[in-house]
């Protein structure tokens, strides 16, 4: 194993470990991947807590899905389908998150979109989040879901199911999950407080255009 490799799977390790702190997951929920190189991912293996992750147990596949090297009975979840879409589509992604992060969940279940433009680092990471439509967990149905958003987007709701986010690296994809699930929990604190309450549209755009600056 490479320097690269290792590094990329201690990466997931320590990924997942945050999803779970945080609360983004529940018992062996949630999947992470990186990508290795044009036609290889690393990815969590199913059946597990991604909270207690060994850098042994993930799994490398390649694009097709085919196991390439696998320790023990460690398999990768059939969930991963959603992440090789990614990669196949998209040459240029290195890191795929999926978890369910209880207020974005939320409001995938409710089938409400985040697309209110409140706070500026929101604006500039994400701007609005959109819903996927439901597909059953392990089909080809959730790969379909997402196919509007590839190349728009960098994380998506599930409907009825939780979040997918993607990004250059797999750091970058997790980021995105921590946008995405704070965005949700502020969308909601502020309703809560009947306080939500969007940036005027001239400084939307001084934040959009300030993407570039941030290398978006
Ligand atoms: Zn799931």
């Amino acid at each position: 194993m490479d320097d690269k490799e290792r590094k990329l799977r201690l990466q997931i390790c320590d990924i997942g470990r945050n999803l779970f702190n945080k609360d983004f997951i529940a018992a062996n929920d949630g999947n992470i991947s990186a990508r290795l190189n044009d036609n290889e991912i690393i990815t969590t293996p199913t059946g597990v807590s991604k909270g207690y992750l060994e850098p042994e147990i993930l799994v490398k596949v390649n694009l097709q899905g085919e196991i390439i090297e696998a320790h023990g009975d460690y398999r990768p979840s059939t969930e991963v389908k959603m992440h090789l879409r990614i990669y196949r589509e998209l040459p240029h992604m290195g890191g795929v998150v999926h978890a369910h992060p209880p207020y974005a969940t939320a409001f995938a279940i409710k089938g409400e979109t985040l697309d209110k433009m409140m706070m500026p680092e929101s604006v500039i990471a994400m701007g609005d989040i959109p819903l996927a439509v439901y597909g059953t967990p392990s089909t080809e149905e959730v790969p379909d879901s997402i196919m509007p958003f590839l190349g728009k987007k960098t994380a998506v709701l599930l409907e009825s199911h939780g979040a997918l986010s993607w990004g250059k690296d797999v750091m970058a994809a997790y980021m995105n999950m921590e946008r995405l699930e704070y965005t949700a929990k502020l969308t909601f604190l502020t309703r809560m407080l009947q306080g939500e309450r969007e940036l005027p549209a001239d400084r939307i755009e001084e934040l959009v255009a300030l993407r570039s600056f941030y290398g978006m």
